[in-house]
């Protein structure tokens, strides 16, 4: 049996590597949440949102590093398809701390925080969300050419957020996480349409609801403040600071 914890199971590892391979990635995913309750040293840290990195010691600040329920949803999220192809693009297990929180979410540095509240499954499938935007980079990058509108900009961050709902809903319900605590207003329609018109049902609904609701935080208003703020230009006290992504 293998231990409790493997985070990419081994369907897709050569036969011969199993057992050290588990080994090595527990060991690593288990040094990776620890770092998660390590305070904060001033270490440099890449905020540059590509290429994906190791990642490096957050801190959970009010929240907690459990490394054994982090563990947990790693490997059920490893259960579906599109979340093991996730698992398998992190070169380090990424920090997963816990906390009552509005929106789950990713750091610059890389550190995510997921809800306590959520069953494993939801979890597993928000953790595929974040994890989708530390691969693509951020849906408004710090460094998009200023010589694009805001309109264009938030067009492609209200894209990239469909993208990253869609692969959570999908998993979701590969996972069973059939009675989510953290219900969207959208999911009804999204399942309801062919699959060729989900993403616009979620880009429409997005942009029908700039000020949030129905299960989002007011990205899109967000956003739009965000893209005006870096255009106008690097020095504004703690505007251009990217907060993190949900
Ligand atoms: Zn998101």
């Amino acid at each position: 049996m293998a231990p409790r914890g493997d985070p990419a199971p081994a369907a897709t590892k050569p036969p011969s590597l199993p057992r050290l391979a588990t080994a090595l990635a527990l060991a690593i995913a288990t040094l990776a949440v620890f770092a998660c309750d390590r305070p904060r040293t001033g270490s440099a840290s890449p905020t540059r949102a590509e290429p994906p990195r190791a990642a490096v010691g957050g801190s959970c600040g009010s929240g907690r590093a459990d490394p054994a329920r982090a563990q947990r949803i790693r490997t059920l999220l490893g259960r579906a398809r599109a979340g093991l192809s996730l698992l398998e693009r992190e070169r380090t297990p990424l920090p997963i701390c816990f906390a009552e929180v509005p929106v789950p979410s990713i750091t610059t540095e890389r550190t995510i925080t997921l809800d306590e509240r959520d069953s494993d499954a939801e979890n597993a499938a928000r953790l595929a969300h974040l994890l989708l935007h530390a691969f693509e980079g951020a849906p408004l990058p710090d460094d998009f050419d200023r010589s694009r509108s805001c309109a264009s900009v938030v067009r492609d961050a209200v894209r990239a957020e469909a993208r990253a709902h869609a692969l959570e809903l999908q998993l979701r319900r590969e996972l069973g996480a059939t009675r989510p605590r953290r219900s969207y207003a959208f999911e009804r329609d999204y399942w309801g349409a062919p699959a060729d018109r989900r993403l616009a049902v979620l880009e429409s609904y997005f942009w029908a609801h700039p000020h949030g609701g129905g299960g989002l935080p007011a990205f899109v208003e967000e956003l739009g403040r965000r893209c005006a703020s870096l255009k106008r230009g690097p020095n504004r006290t703690g505007e251009t600071a990217r907060p993190p992504a949900r």
